[in-house]
């Protein structure tokens, strides 16, 4: 998922589409492209 740098929201959606490659988050209205992808999923360590 994608979160907001600024507030940590995870409202966020693409502008123009994703054409611009620029985000705006719902929640503060931050824009850029600067943004914080995080796995929900939690992958297990499988060493050896
Ligand atoms: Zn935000």
């Amino acid at each position: 998922m994608k979160i907001c740098p600024v507030c940590k929201s995870e409202k966020i959606s693409m502008l123009a589409g994703g054409i611009t490659g620029m985000y705006e988050c719902m929640n503060c209205g931050y824009r850029g492209s600067l943004i914080i992808e995080e796995q929900s999923k939690k992958k297990q360590k499988n060493e050896g």
